[in-house]
């Protein structure tokens, strides 16, 4: 092991959790800041005040799926694995293996599709993949016990009959986000990570930075640590940056790499006195399903898609959109390094991500008219933006941050929402 190192994590979502565990496991000193006290309200997405964080959520597929991106397949079965080992020291199931029925804009394999089994393929995975029209898979399915997750939903205009191709894919599941985030944060601070939560105390002011101007290079500035909201100094050898959608705005130099942009997120509830919904959309019947309303464009382009989640314990289904990601351009501080006309996007707060712009709310109206239409008259129980950190190029941003600072003392790490 290496010399342990105090280290300081801003951010206690999903990647400042596991951020933590990793660092601790390696016996390191680490203290994570959070502006949201989860120790109280334990990510709770129904109560909690601040619903648009990314990790605040009921559920957030688990899938291997990803088109050419083998990369980004075998990351996923290795994420899949570990929450395999986590179900079984949880007293319910973290991450659930319902399944993802992959449904296509049309009655024929779309190309990310046929890229996708490629790469199962690739990898002596394609008998986990189940293409609804292939007569080999619907066996295999039948012998496996997936069968009845192969669902036909006929295209609107369409003979009766003729129905969207689909896959089903068997390694896919959902993870309970929030139920997930509370339990890494029980198991962190039972290994001895320090966690300070709270608007003052919990969150970040500036960084700590000693030695010379900026740009004096080699041995020159150095961050020694942080000034959290209530005015205390807090020192650390590393500063990790894993504020998700607020990154920019604590290290306004990930502009260049980083934009924050929003999902669209509605529910319906159903009581469980509604027996056959209740049945009809549990997690043993009914797959995660996803749908891409149109194909591929001329320049290769991907449209977005619309997802439903089976319905949670409470008898909440969700679904996302994610054609339109929708931004919030406001007056970007002085000397950001990237703006538009000097203009950033930075989430709003939750009391303004409520509400869905009309264009998400027709493109989930008609989702659930052809998928779920069971619902197509009901109200939605709920409905708010969810922010994701979008990169330049969809991909992770792990890396050391060299314009301030030559040597290795502050590390910025954040994510998209990794959907092609
Ligand atoms: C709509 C939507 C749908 C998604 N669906 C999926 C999916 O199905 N599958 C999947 O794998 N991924 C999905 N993602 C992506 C996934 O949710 C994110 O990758 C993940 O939750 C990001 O976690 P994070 O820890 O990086 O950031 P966040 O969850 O945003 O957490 C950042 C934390 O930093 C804290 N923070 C911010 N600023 C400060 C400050 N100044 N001081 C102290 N603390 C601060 C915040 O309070 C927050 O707790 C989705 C994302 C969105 C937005």
């Amino acid at each position: 092991m290496s010399q342990p190192r105090t280290v300081i994590i801003v951010g206690a979502g999903i990647f400042g959790l596991s951020t933590s565990l990793a660092l601790r496991a390696k016996g390191h000193n680490v203290t994570v800041f959070d502006q949201h006290d989860y120790i109280q309200s334990r990510y709770d997405p129904e109560h909690h005040p601040n619903g648009q964080v990314a990790s605040v959520d009921h559920n957030k597929i688990l899938r291997p799926s990803y088109g050419t991106k083998i990369h980004y397949q075998r990351l996923a079965l290795e994420s899949r694995e570990e929450w395999l080992k986590m179900n079984k020291d949880n007293d319910s199931e973290l991450f659930v293996g319902c399944g993802m029925l992959r449904a296509q804009p049309s009655a024929h394999l779309g190309a990310l599709e046929k890229e996708t089994l490629a790469n199962m393929e690739r990898d002596g995975l394609r008998d986990t993949q189940f293409v609804k029209s292939n007569a080999d898979d619907r066996q295999r399915a039948a012998d496996r016990g997936w069968q009845d997750k192969l669902l036909d939903f006929n295209i609107p205009g369409e003979d009766v009959g003729c129905h969207f191709e689909a896959v089903l894919d068997s390694l896919s599941g959902f993870v309970k986000c929030s139920e997930a985030c509370a339990y890494l944060l029980d198991k962190a601070v039972s290994l001895g990570v320090k966690f300070v939560a709270g608007a003052d105390a919990g969150s970040f002011e500036s960084l700590v930075i000693e030695g010379g101007p900026r740009g004096t290079g080699k041995n020159g500035r150095k961050v020694v640590g942080i000034k959290t909201g209530d005015g205390v100094v807090h020192q650390s050898d590393t500063v990790i940056i894993a504020a998700g959608s607020f990154s920019t705005q604590i290290l306004p130099d990930l502009s260049y790499h980083l934009e924050s942009s929003a999902g669209s997120v509605a529910t319906f509830k159903i009581d469980k006195t509604e027996t056959d919904l209740w049945n009809k959309y549990a997690p043993d019947r009914f797959p995660v399903l996803t749908w891409k309303s149109a194909p591929r464009d001329q320049n290769g382009k991907d449209s977005g898609s619309v997802y439903v989640f089976p319905r949670t314990e409470n008898g909440l289904i969700k679904i996302g959109y994610r054609g339109i990601k929708f931004t919030n351009f406001v007056p970007a501080p002085q000397g950001t390094a990237f703006t538009q006309d000097g203009k950033w996007s930075i989430p709003l707060p939750y009391a303004e991500s409520k509400s869905l712009p009309e264009a998400a709310t027709e493109a989930i109206r008609q989702f659930v008219s052809i998928f779920l239409p069971e619902f197509a008259t009901r109200p939605f129980s709920s409905t708010k933006f969810c922010w994701y950190t979008d990169s330049l190029d969809n991909s992770f941003l792990v890396g050391f941050h060299q314009p301030l600072d030559q040597a290795p003392q502050l590390k910025a790490q954040t994510n998209t929402d990794g959907i092609p």
